[in-house]
């Protein structure tokens, strides 16, 4: 395993030259274009690591996740989804068009940044805070890593310049599809998208959600069986945005990916695999990191179809 994952690397480090770091939230900018590195945890606890895979990245949208699991659990499956869709979606994944022309205005599904400002909204907390530490806390549970912390300087960012998805919580807040002080979940959103992770936190939280939601180093159920089940099926239809039915047929693994450059891939009751490259395609998905997963999937057969 070991040698394939080493050899998935280093055949595929030029495709970071065909890319570019993501530049809309300023302090991404400053991500290392040319890093790349993965990490597999297996159920069996096994660990294996390869090239830049000590780089610090901030979790971004691989943390839609998380905070679509929180939200299952403290509302159940009926009442998340008279909120948010489980279509996917073919617009970017800060798209605000299909708001207004869906009836219900729901939107699509709760991966792009519409339906995880809603998922966000749903997440059981009185405040921004309170949301923000249910979150954050099931992170630390999942990666087994209790100095999981936000990168501030990323978070400032975000705040300051997030008005795309301002306009996007304003728009969801005058459809009364979401609740509350809208700042407090945008806040909450900006805070949890700028948690700093490495590919190995981001692989255990995988192996957890590939382990039918049980941590393999304890084998305590972190995430009950049938939201863990949702949670795969949306990451298969929708976890890479816009190019979701491209990485089905190439990798063909449940799968999120975010603009720091991570990718988060589920192998069911195999793995939990991460790979880090910051330079994006034009769908704002790790350009090479997409290409060491189907490097993986041909090598160790991972395709679930
Ligand atoms: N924080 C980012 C945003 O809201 C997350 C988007 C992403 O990773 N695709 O724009």
């Amino acid at each position: 395993m070991e040698s394939i994952l080493k050899n998935a690397i280093k055949n595929n480090r030029n495709w970071v030259e065909l890319g570019q770091v993501a530049s809309y939230i300023p302090e991404l900018a400053k991500g290392n274009r040319d890093a790349l590195g993965a990490c597999i945890f297996d159920t069996d606890c096994n660990i294996v690591l390869a090239g830049d895979y000590e780089t610090r990245f901030t979790i971004q949208s691989v943390c839609k996740v998380i905070t679509l699991i929180c939200a299952l659990i403290d509302n159940g499956k009926e009442n998340v989804f008279l909120k948010v869709g489980m279509e996917p979606s073919a617009d970017p994944f800060n798209s605000l068009a299909k708001l207004e022309t869906r009836e219900s205005h729901k939107p699509l599904n709760p991966f792009i940044n519409a339906g995880a400002i809603v998922s966000t909204s749903l997440v059981s907390g009185d405040n921004g805070i309170e949301k923000f530490n249910r979150i954050h806390s099931m992170i630390k549970k999942m990666t087994d890593n209790d100095d999981i912390d936000v990168d501030y300087s990323v978070y400032r960012s975000e705040k300051l310049t997030g008005n795309t998805n301002r306009a996007i919580a304003y728009y969801l807040k005058g459809a009364n599809i979401i609740e509350r002080n809208v700042e407090d979940i945008l806040d909450t959103y900006f805070k949890i998208c700028s948690i700093e992770v490495t590919v190995k936190d981001v692989a255990k939280m995988a192996s957890v959600i590939a382990n039918n939601g049980i941590a393999p180093w304890s084998n305590e159920q972190i995430i009950p069986e049938e939201v863990n089940r949702i949670t795969k099926s949306i990451m298969t239809t929708c976890g890479l945005y816009d190019s979701s039915g491209e990485f089905c047929v190439n990798v063909g693994t449940p799968a999120k990916s975010g603009v720091g450059g991570c990718i988060m891939s589920v192998v069911p009751n195999r793995m939990g695999i991460a790979v880090i490259g910051p330079s994006l395609d034009q769908h704002g998905n790790s350009i090479a990191g997409t290409k060491v997963l189907e490097e993986l999937s041909r090598e160790l057969k991972l395709s679930i179809f």
